[in-house]
């Protein structure tokens, strides 16, 4: 597969299941929020079935006004019930329908609710107070100020009687206290503070009751002395005109104790109302245990959901960065060849032509190794070819050097002779122009004889013919060979050399090599004050002869170029001293055929020395 559908493959799956996880966030994020809403508003029944609770009481305490209310909270119930069977808009945000996981508890909350309504509905329509009691209560509170002073009447009248009425001012006086508390009791019982009220007016008017009967000296019937601790009393007689207070109270209590008895044995609030509220009671406890279970339901199917999502989240997740890791190893895989290329092409660099690239996949890199791997075979070929080319034209040339060298031979050979005056004597004229010949044919045949040696080196002819020689000879021959030119050039030519120095060497093509770099430096130094200087040093592993002028010396940009073949730092130099320009190069391939170097150190105007070194050990080109 090609890197780019790899690379939109990887995209295309990164995006998607990005897009997805996005989506499944925001829906998710989106539906919990509905859900939520949902949730809190089915905690919110409870609320409202607390509420109805609360306001179902305060009706009960006589608060008409609330059954308005209580009516609105049945409704609110009724309307958050609906809603959350079938969803939609609540109090300006989104609700959920019940889920249908839930529909069973759903009904079973609806049918607690039913009953509960139904006792909520009688609180709203029955009355609160029985009317009786009502009456009664009135009544009673009516004339509890009468009662109260009538009591007190009874402690006035007893005040100035002495001390055997002592008992009787302390039962006027409780009769006084158990007024005001009967008074207190039934203002409690009618404001429905019910509670133990009943009772209290019970206890306060049997003893009221068996107190007057006391102070009137009637006697204590069963019911009253079974009770309170009451006992029976043998006072004596309230005189006449000390009792109008007692004879005032005798009907009206009779009357109040009457609606006393009445209050006691009758609840204040109506039977059908209490009765409501009781169920209303027993009922509540019931619908909020349904709605408490129906809100955890809920919550539990919310966290499953939603651990649900997490887990699909997460696995949409684990899916994007595996494809991501495959993907990228998958591209790594296709770029390593890249590695192989570089050096591939390095090696073609250093030319080791026809490297190829091991690569067979059918991707862009494969195209790219397949081109690569042709244009290497191309240059491979192309080179072969220009080496053939090369070879045919050195060939070529070596022969037709040859060639003319061959007709050289007799016309020098022949100068010789006449200049000789082997054939004659010959005058002054001619004898100049014949020495012409002989040195245009000498430099004609040195030229030829250089371009074939250069040919030779190039075509790896050259003929090394080793034997072990001494360096002071081969230099002392070679000096002596140049001195009449070094003479005619007044410079002088120093030999440096005293010891022997024996190594491996071809000796005439030594010789070859210092005549060419002596002439040289007799070319380049100055008439009468050059020096051209020749020595020899050792060491264990080589010789090293070096020729040093005190000439024009070769300018720096110019020493790389020295050894190459044709090459001339000045041609009007030449023009005037003569060369080719093969010299050194010629030098240069002779010393390395020894298996040495050859270099140079020179400074413009100060002079030049070359040096050349001859290993000691036998040359690995000793048989060429
Ligand atoms: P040529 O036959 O022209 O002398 P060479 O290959 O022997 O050719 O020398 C190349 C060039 O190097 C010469 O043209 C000359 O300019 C320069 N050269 C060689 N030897 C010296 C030297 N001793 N001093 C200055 N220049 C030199």
């Amino acid at each position: 597969m090609r890197i780019t559908q790899k690379t939109f493959i990887l995209l295309g799956v990164i995006i998607g299941v990005s897009a997805i996880n996005l989506y499944l966030l925001v829906v998710t994020a989106q539906e919990n929020q509905a859900v939520l809403h949902s949730i809190s508003d089915a905690s919110d029944l409870k609320v409202i079935v607390e509420s109805i609770s609360g306001t179902a009481n305060s009706i009960a305490s006589g608060n008409e006004k609330d059954r308005e209310t209580l009516s609105s909270e049945i409704s609110d119930f009724d309307a958050t019930y609906a809603i959350l069977g079938t969803g939609g808009t609540s109090k300006g945000h989104n609700v959920v329908a019940v889920p249908t996981e839930l529909g069973m508890i759903y009904e079973n909350l609806g049918n607690s609710w039913q009953q509960y309504k139904q006792e909520a509905e009688k609180i709203k329509k029955e009355s609160v107070f029985n009317p009786q009691v009502v009456d009664s209560l009135k009544y009673i509170l009516g004339k509890n100020g009468d009662l109260i002073s009538l009591a007190n009447g009874i402690t006035n009248d007893l005040s100035s009687l002495d001390r055997n009425y002592n008992r009787h001012k302390e039962i006027a006086a409780e009769m006084v206290s158990l007024a005001k508390d009967l008074g207190e009791k039934t203002l409690l019982v009618s404001i429905g503070e019910q509670g133990n009220a009943t009772e209290a007016i019970k206890r306060d008017r049997t003893i009221f009751d068996a107190d007057l009967k006391k102070l009137e000296g009637l006697p204590l019937d069963s019911q009253e002395l079974g009770s309170y601790n009451i006992k029976q009393e043998s006072l004596q007689q309230i005189p006449r005109a000390n009792s109008d207070s007692i004879r005032q109270l005798d009907p009206l209590w009779e009357a109040i104790k009457a609606k006393l008895s009445f209050i006691e044995s009758n609840p204040v609030i109506s039977k059908e109302f209490g009765a409501a509220l009781a169920s209303l009671g027993n009922t509540r406890s019931a619908l909020l245990d349904t709605t408490s279970s129906f809100v955890n339901e809920w919550n539990k199917l919310l966290d499953s959901r939603l651990n649900d999502r997490v887990e699909i989240v997460q696995a949409l997740l684990i899916v994007d960065i595996a494809v991501f890791v495959l993907v990228m190893l998958s591209i790594r895989k296709s770029l390593s060849p890249l590695v192989m290329m570089t050096k591939t092409i390095a090696r073609i660099k250093e030319g080791f032509y026809g490297e190829k690239i091991e690569y067979s996949s059918k991707d862009e890199i494969g195209e790219l190794a397949q081109t690569f791997n042709a244009m290497s075979s191309t240059i491979q070929k192309k080179e072969q070819e220009a080496k053939k080319i090369e070879i045919a034209k050195d060939e070529f040339l070596a022969m037709i050097t040859h060639e003319l060298k061959t007709p050289l031979v007799p016309i020098q050979g022949y100068s010789d002779i006449l200049l000789g005056e082997h054939l004659g004597p010959l005058n002054k004229n001619q004898k100049d122009r014949l020495e012409v010949i002989r040195s245009s044919s000498a430099t004609l045949l040195q030229l030829i004889s250089d371009l074939l040696d250069a040919q030779k080196l190039e075509l790896g002819q050259l003929r090394i013919k080793q034997s072990r020689n001494n360096l002071r000879d081969t230099i002392q021959k070679t000096i002596v060979s140049m001195e009449p030119q070094s003479v005619s050039d007044q410079i002088s030519l120093v030999n440096n050399v005293t010891q022997d120095v024996h190594v491996n060497y071809d000796d005439e093509r030594i010789k070859q090599v210092l005549t060419n770099l002596i002439k040289n430096s007799l070319k380049a130094c100055s008439a009468k004050i050059g020096k051209v200087e020749v020595s020899v040093e050792e060491n264990p592993t080589e010789a090293i002869v070096s020729v040093r002028d005190n000439g024009m010396g070769i300018p720096s940009d110019a020493i790389d170029n020295i050894f190459k073949k044709f090459y001339q730092v000045d041609t009007s130099l030449t023009r005037e001293k003569g060369g080719s320009g093969l010299g050194l190069s010629i030098c240069k391939g002779i010393v390395e055929a020894h298996g040495g170097r050859i270099w140079v150190e020179t400074k413009p105007n100060k002079g030049s020395t070359f040096s050349f070194s001859i290993p000691k050990t036998a040359s690995p080109h000793s048989s060429i």
